[in-house]
Formats: C-alpha cells, structure tokens, sequence
C-alpha cells in the first residue's frame, strides 16, 4: 500500500483541497457531486511528490512523457458538462494520464473504460487506481481515437487531448442521447471545448469554452 495514501499534512491536506472546491465554485462550478467528488480525491498522489505542494492549485502540471494532469476547472467543467443530462450508466474517457480524470468519472459513473497510448502512464495510473479502492474501470493501451467498440455504445466520451477534428469513431459509439465532450483544434490554433449529443442519427453542437490540452496524437494502424 502506498504511504503517501495515508499522509495529509501541510499542502496536501483535506483543507487544502476544501479551497480548491470553493475556487472551482467561485469559477461557475455548480454541480454537487461533482464538487463532492473532488472534496474527497487527492489530487497530490496522482502527481510527483516534487509537486505534491501545488496539486491543489487550479493549473495544470507535468506528469511526465511531455503531459500534463489537466487543470481541476477544466476536470470540473467537463465532468459537469458531461453528466449534465442525468447520471452516465457507462463512460468512455481518452487519454487517462495520470488517472485523476479518471478516478473523478469513476466516482460518478457506474462504470468507465479508458484510453491511454503511453504505457508507462497507464501503468501507473492503474497501480494508483487500484489503491484508492476504485475497481469499476477498464484501462487499457492504444489510439483512443477509435474508441473502444467491444462495450460500446457509452453514454458519455470525455477526451483529454485536442482533437484536429472529431473522431467519427466516438460519435458512433455514443447512445442515444449519449454526449462526446472533446477539445478541438480550429484552424487557427484556438481549442475549444465541445460537447456533441446524439439524437438518432443527427449530432447536436456546442462550444463550452475555450481551452488548452495536449494534441490528440494518432497511432498509424
Ligand atoms: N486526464 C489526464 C490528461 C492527461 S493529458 C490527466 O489529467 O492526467 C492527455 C493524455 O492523452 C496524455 O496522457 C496522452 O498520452 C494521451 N493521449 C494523446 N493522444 C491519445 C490517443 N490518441 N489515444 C489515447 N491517449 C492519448
């Protein structure tokens, strides 16, 4: 078991993360469960210990292999905008990273497959997973762009990393009135954060907000 589990003093205590949750409120966060969710996750662990210390800032930090553990708003926010319509039965992330993304959906969601093309990262995210006692997940290694059809169709498809457009393979791999929240690459260098919800055949478009993620990297077959 990892003993930093069992260690909350200073910068990495309950407190701590209790101010990070009244930020995020401050910012436009209203959903309770989700605040509630990342009350209680501690963000240090998923994080080098060198930067346990600003695990609870609002800003994104490096986690190695040129990522980054994506910012708690931008976690909130997609979160949020994801389970806006009701709670997700099943939910399909990519790009899993450290896992702090993950852990948040797995608290919320009944169960969640995730994606990551870095198997050093997927690694130890599973390790860490493990050990917070969350065991409704599926990780696996691979090009998330594809999605994972074996368990489709998700109710919800959060990704972590730029897309220069949206997969087609997610948008069939949604329920019906099942919602993709992606960034996307315009042409002019700007992401924005959109969240697709399928009606039948036809996908409705929103631009939540405008962001800043690693590029969605594609894996030749
Ligand atoms: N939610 C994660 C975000 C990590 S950054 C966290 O907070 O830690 C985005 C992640 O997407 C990186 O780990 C990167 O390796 C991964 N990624 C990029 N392109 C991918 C792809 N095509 N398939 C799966 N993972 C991908």
């Amino acid at each position: 078991m990892n003993s930093r589990i069992h260690s909350g003093i200073g910068m990495t205590s309950q407190r701590t993360r209790d101010r990070l949750v009244l930020r995020l409120q401050e910012k436009g966060i209203r959903d309770p469960a989700v605040l509630s969710v990342m009350r209680s996750i501690p963000r240090h662990l998923f994080v080098d210990e060198a930067l346990a210390s600003r695990a609870y800032e609002d800003t994104a930090l490096p986690i190695g292999h040129g990522q980054t553990i994506s910012q708690p708003y931008v976690v909130a926010c997609m979160t949020e905008a994801l389970l806006a319509a009701g709670p997700c039965r099943k939910v399909l992330e990519i790009g899993t990273g450290c896992g702090y993304q993950t852990a948040v959906l797995a608290r919320l969601a009944g169960e969640v497959y995730s994606i990551e093309r870095i198997a050093p990262l997927l690694r130890q995210a599973r390790i860490l997973l493990r050990e917070l006692g969350l065991y409704n997940l599926h990780l696996k290694i691979g090009d998330g762009a594809g999605g994972w059809k074996q368990s489709a169709p998700y109710d919800g498809i959060l990704v972590a990393a730029a897309a220069e457009e949206i997969p087609e393979q997610l948008l069939v791999q949604l329920s019906e009135g099942g919602r993709l929240v992606i960034p996307v690459t315009a042409a002019n260098g700007v992401q924005e954060l959109m969240r697709v919800t399928r009606c039948g055949n036809e996908y409705h478009c929103e631009t939540l907000d405008f962001v800043k993620f690693v590029p969605l990297v594609r894996d030749r077959p």
